[in-house]
């Protein structure tokens, strides 16, 4: 179906060391206040590197990198695999007791951060950590006032010295410790090797067709999954030039793409509602963009239709998961447009996907709900120091249980139900939060809808609609009610909907409904 998988042996110096053959002068990055050809990623990255040499470094040693999209985060992500260190990516907005928990779960050696982001003091959680524990030997600031650590500028300033000891990477060593989202409990890190990222970074660069002349927009973090592996590495798998944008402003990000040129434009659906929903949508011009990746969180199939009406952009939905780092699926440009609302398409080239009953583990019919589980050379080589974890979730034979709902049509095409856990039971029937949440984006005065469960003495459970309007838009509970009672079954009707003024997200963007069930449980106990 979709070409070859030549890069599942490869690693991601390697990648960036093929575009570096190929387009030396080529750019390569550009995140607003700097551009860098290849060529100076590549030497940057050996300064880098050599420094890293110099504290003692080793390989297999685990690095953090707590940055938003910068320049510096690419260059120190090629450093790291250069010497045959281990990148732990940590989410900016981590608080002071996420940042020990992971630092020390990881055991990190040496920590490269900035000393504020959106008033989140990492400097302080940094430092912290630091003058209490001696596994964390070195801090390196980037972009920081504060001075009392080695500075990325001063390195790269004065450091003539770019020789380090060259160690031969493989395929299977570690590359990144990505730590999962931590929608549905404590992050957990995925260990995934050079193998697992260089394989999907490529072949999700193959399905969107990308070639050396595309420029990506990168607005999805790099910490996070969906940023660094079909953003970055998918880009420099091609030599293709990476924009990355620091935070997320709908405006911006409308601005970036007339002013860069973007042709592929990766983001969670949020984003896009922001862009489709703002005031300003017309005045850029965005006939530049050709494809991106639409994922992370259920993709409404009304706004697969409206990205391609108002932004002439044919996305494609996939889905995945840090542990699959993260692709699984795609829909690709050959679907119709049915398949490519409704639906996250087929198991990717060298990839298996197929639906388990959660019970005996045997595998569904056709149209059957079950447990969505998958195997191939993206799947992680297991959690960092949580075996039992890693045995709950993968199989001796490679297969690794998403825990997610999901269907599969003839053609292999999947849909995706819901998370298991937020199934939800409503005296003794099931309620997929999905279902109905699609149905509520069908308003027009919607702007983002959760459906979520909570605790009932009667029924188990019963359904919670929280919904949030769209700027200046007027509509109230009892008309979202009477809406619903018409669509769906009355048993899966919510038996409270509120309107609220925002969701709880993660810091990667995703509604967190573990937040919101908590938030709604002391609403309705007042
Ligand atoms: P944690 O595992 O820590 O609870 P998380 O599962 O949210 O957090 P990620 O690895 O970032 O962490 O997210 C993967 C999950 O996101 C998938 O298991 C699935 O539930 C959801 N997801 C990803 N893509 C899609 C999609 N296209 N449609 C629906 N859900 C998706
Ligand atoms: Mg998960």
């Amino acid at each position: 179906m979709m070409g070859s998988v030549k890069q599942e042996n490869t690693t991601t110096i390697q990648l960036l060391h093929s575009a570096l053959n190929q387009f030396p002068e080529k750019e390569a990055v550009y995140d607003g206040t700097r551009r860098l050809s290849y060529r100076e990623l590549e030497e940057e990255s050996n300064l880098i590197a050599a420094e890293l040499n110099k504290m003692g470094v080793k390989r297999g040693d685990h690095i953090a990198v707590c940055l938003p999209n910068w320049y510096e985060f690419v260059v120190i992500l090629f450093a790291i695999a250069k010497i045959g260190a281990v990148i732990v990516p940590f989410n900016t907005r981590y608080h002071e007791s996420e940042i020990e928990y992971i630092l020390n779960h990881a055991k990190v050696k040496v920590a490269f951060f900035t000393d504020e982001v959106d008033g989140n003091k990492l400097w302080d959680s940094f430092n912290k950590v630091y003058q209490q524990h001696n596994y964390l030997k070195h801090l390196i600031t980037v972009r920081a006032n504060t001075r009392l650590s080695i500075a990325y500028e001063e390195v790269v300033k004065h450091s003539e010295y770019s020789e380090f000891e060259k160690v031969e990477v493989s395929p299977d060593d570690v590359a990144i410790i990505m730590y999962t989202s931590g929608t549905t409990g404590n992050p957990k890190g995925a260990m995934l090797t050079h193998r697992n990222v260089a394989f999907t970074g490529s072949v999700s660069a193959e399905v969107l067709k990308c070639t050396s002349a595309d420029v990506f927009l990168i607005q999805v973090p790099m910490f996070h999954i969906f940023g660094m592996v079909p953003g970055v590495l998918a880009a420099i798998a091609v030599g293709a030039k990476l924009v990355l944008t620091q935070e997320f402003k709908a405006e911006n990000a409308l601005k970036m793409v007339e002013q860069e040129k973007i042709t592929v434009h990766h983001a969670v659906p949020t984003m896009f509602i922001l862009e489709l929903n703002h005031p300003n949508l017309e005045k850029y011009d965005l006939t530049s963009l050709r494809t991106g990746i639409v994922a992370a969180a259920p993709v409404p199939s009304e706004i697969i239709r409206k990205i391609r009406e108002k932004m002439h952009c044919e996305v494609l939905s996939s889905y995945g998961m840090t542990e699959a780092s993260p692709c699984l699926t795609f829909c690709t440009f050959e679907d119709d447009d049915l398949t490519r609302a409704e639906t996250v398409g087929r198991a990717m080239p060298g990839v298996e996907v197929k639906i388990i009953n959660p019970e005996n583990g045997e595998e569904a019919g056709t149209g059957e709900v079950g447990e969505i589980v998958a195997r191939g050379p993206g799947i992680m080589k297991g959690y960092y120091e949580m075996s039992e974890k890693t045995r709950e979730v993968l199989s001796e034979d490679g297969w690794y249980r998403t825990g997610d709902l999901g269907t599969m049509d003839d053609k292999g095409n999947l849909q995706i139900v819901g998370r298991k856990n937020d199934l939800i039971i409503r005296g003794g029937f099931n309620i997929y939060p999905r279902e109905i949440e699609e149905h509520f984006y069908k308003l027009d005065e919607v702007q983002e809808v959760a459906i979520i469960g909570l605790p009932d003495t009667v029924l188990g459970e019963v359904a919670c609609a929280a919904v949030t309007l769209k700027k200046g838009a007027v509509l109230t509970e009892a008309k979202l009610k009477s809406y619903i009672k018409d669509k769906v079954a009355d048993f899966k009707v919510p038996d409270i909907v509120t309107i609220v003024e925002e969701l709880p997200m993660t810091a990667s963007g995703k509604i967190s409904k573990v937040q919101l069930q908590n938030k709604l449980k002391e609403k309705m106990a007042h």
